[in-house]
């Protein structure tokens, strides 16, 4: 066998026994939930259905005209609640990101893997395609029965049903998607008249596929196998991170009984092994076995058992939201180190966000010089450099900016005295200086400073905004007379 084999073959046990080959992979066995009611499920439902209202809605909502989060790529503007950020800013972002991980990682310490299952992108999808394929197929008898019955028309026509529908909505969630890059309101007619560049078309097909393959077909195999966070999130548990678990206490030992008898009497504990926790689960795992890192913590075999017991008269359910130290009568700890740890720092964070939030310039000016000529000398002895002044307004309303240029040099400014920006938008103004010819023999460079004043209603510098920035005006070198 090779060492990249997936089979190995075993040893004979006698010389007649014949040789076998034992696959070193599990053989991939679809689930097929079967659907439950409840009131963990009905809140998990009511989540699942704002989460997939806020994606779809988010890309077509204006405020003020700005969508409420955009990743524009084109023109390098990042807009996370209505506000803008500019590649350099890019550490803000980065501030965003990082308080939102600590938001993850502070709920996983305290809630365990309630993201997994209540808000997990693959969650939220795979409920979706599983809720049309249970639409179109039946509960999990009939689509068991499907699945081990031959290719009948029925199940032809089921699966074709099935399979167009799954693929409109994977393509509409990739559509949406690009919404969170570009603007939907022109993208959408393109898309309806198919008038797309072939990059477009690969960037909207790519998630489409994704969406299909992963939250459709492979479902609970992505977290399982694909999903870094699911394998190392179980180091953020401690003795009081809530876990859904079975109450091995009460339920054992377990078996089926009449509903008449005394179970206590006979020996038995109150689980009937009835398998129903084991039918909702939608990753296939018995959670009476114990906690398994397959369980996405979505509760719903809470709510299978709760009918059970509820239907025997038995009490409240044998799985329940707990927590190890509650589970063995030990003393609950609300507020733990790590817990305090994750929140200060995300209190800090959150501080030191707002302050530069709120202090940073409303205005942001880069020079760039002319990348192909360091200088250009004019028939009369006048040198002249250009720049590109590039002029990004993150106010929300227009403005503009008088140009300033400050310099030991002599030179004279030609552009526009006055730059009209749109709200958040990036203006690029060509410019030139240009020194006289008498100075230019002097010096072979020179620190000139362009700034920005503001220009409110018929007054200068009106709001008080001044920036500058600093760039070289370069002159050819001439040797001494
Ligand atoms: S649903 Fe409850 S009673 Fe039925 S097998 Fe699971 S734990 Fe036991
Ligand atoms: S064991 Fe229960 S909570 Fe965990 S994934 Fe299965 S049904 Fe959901």
């Amino acid at each position: 066998m090779t060492a990249s084999s997936p089979s190995t073959t075993a040893a004979p046990a006698g010389p007649e026994a014949p040789r076998q080959t034992v696959s070193l992979y599990e053989r991939w066995k679809r689930i097929h939930p079967l659907w439950v009611s409840g009131g963990w499920q009905t809140w998990r439902r009511v989540v699942l259905a704002v989460l997939v209202v806020v994606f779809y809605v988010n890309p077509w909502l204006r405020w003020n005209g700005y969508p409420g989060v955009r990743f524009d790529l084109v023109h390098r503007q990042f807009t996370v609640f209505w506000t803008t950020f500019v590649p350099e800013e890019f550490v803000l972002l980065a501030w965003v990101m990082l308080i939102a991980a600590l938001v993850l990682f502070t709920v996983t310490v305290a809630a365990g893997r309630v993201f997994c299952g209540w808000a997990c992108p693959q969650t939220v999808w795979t409920f979706v395609y599983f809720t049309i394929e249970r639409f179109i197929e039946g509960d999990r008898t009939a689509r068991m029965r499907l699945e081990r019955g031959g290719w009948t028309l029925e199940r032809l026509a089921k699966k074709a049903l099935k399979l167009s529908i799954w693929a409109a909505i994977a393509l509409s969630i990739s559509i949406t998607f690009l919404g969170y890059f570009e603007d939907l309101h022109e993208l959408l007619p393109r898309i309806l008249r198919f008038d797309l560049s072939k990059w477009e078309k690969i960037v909207i097909l790519l998630p489409a596929l994704g969406s299909f393959v992963g939250s459709a077909v492979l479902r609970e195999q992505v977290c399982f196998h694909m999903c870094p966070y699911a394998r190392f999130q179980s180091v953020m548990f401690d003795h009081d991170t809530l876990i859904i678990s079975y109450d091995e206490a009460r339920g054992e030992p377990r078996g089926h009984r009449r509903r008449e008898v005394d179970y206590k009497a006979e020996g038995l504990g109150a689980c009937v092994d009835c398998h129903k926790c084991v039918q909702v689960c939608p990753t296939g795992i018995d959670i009476r076995k114990g906690l398994q890192y397959q369980c996405i913590g979505c509760a719903a075999c809470i709510d299978a058992c709760t009918d059970v017991m509820a239907s025997l008269g038995y009490g409240k359910s044998l799985v329940n939201y707990t927590s190890q130290n509650r589970q063995a009568g030990k003393k609950v700890h609300v507020l733990r180190p790590r817990l305090i740890g994750y929140s200060s720092l995300i209190l800090v964070l959150l501080g030191l966000f707002t302050f530069a939030l709120d202090h940073r310039t409303p205005v942001h000016l880069t020079v760039i010089r002319d990348r192909n000529r360091l200088y250009r000398e004019r028939w009369d002895g006048e040198v002249e450099n250009v720049y590109t002044l590039r002029i990004q307004n993150r106010a929300k309303e227009p403005r503009d900016y008088r140009v300033v240029v400050a310099s030991e040099l002599a030179v004279a400014y030609v552009g526009p005295e006055v730059v009209e920006v749109a709200a958040g938008s990036l203006a690029s103004i060509p410019v030139r200086l240009v020194l006289d010819g008498e100075h230019a023999a002097s010096a072979v460079t020179s620190e000139v400073r362009f700034g920005l004043r503001s220009v409110a209603e018929g007054t200068v510098e009106g709001e008080g905004i001044a920036i500058d920035e600093a760039s070289r005006f370069y002159l050819p070198t001439r040797s001494a007379p």
